[in-house]
């Protein structure tokens, strides 16, 4: 990856509000707290993403949301403290589609620039085990299946390297 994106830069500390100073952690100067003894890294942010197919057709999700509001992507979102990649995958799935999705399996990952924090990384799932039918629900305007030939282009590079990777993989 290769990204002229400025990560967010820490000032202060979150958790006693001082200023931070740089100070060498070993192996170059860091954002650091004196008071806390802590110090802050910039991170690429966990996500995971969901493939989910109906025959030869995929979901796609439009995004109600910014970034990217109006535009199609892969069902999924952020992983969030005290769950596993996989289950923040199916989570996201059932909030933004309803469908209830079992036994993720991992198929690849890929990192991209984000103006918000920096970078992130998209761990791709496809979801051998589904029920329910698609629907809108939380930060997605539509949701639904797609031909192969029809497929919407997606606003995100990661799903879309994750789309050609899973585009590769022998489905029987
Ligand atoms: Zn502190």
């Amino acid at each position: 990856m290769s990204s002229d994106i400025r990560p967010i830069e820490w000032n202060f500390c979150p958790t006693c509000g001082a200023a931070l100073t740089l100070a060498d952690d070993g192996e170059r100067p860091r954002p650091h707290c004196a008071a806390c003894r802590r110090f802050f890294y910039n991170n690429p942010v966990p996500a995971a993403c969901c493939l989910v197919a109906r025959g030869d057709a995929l979901l796609f999700a439009r995004r109600a949301v910014e970034p990217c509001i109006g535009e199609w992507s892969l069902p999924g979102g952020f992983v969030e403290v005290g769950e596993t990649t996989e289950e923040a995958a199916l989570r996201e799935l059932a909030e933004e589609t309803g469908l209830r999705g079992a036994l993720p399996r991992l198929i690849g990952a890929s990192t991209q620039p984000s103006k918000l924090s920096g970078a992130v990384v998209v761990m791709g799932y496809v979801i051998d085990e589904w029920e329910g039918e698609p629907a809108a629900r939380s930060d997605v305007l539509e949701a639904r299946f797609f031909a192969p030939a029809e497929r919407p282009p997606l606003a995100f590079l990661a799903h879309r390297d994750l789309l050609a990777i899973y585009d590769t993989l022998d489905r029987r």
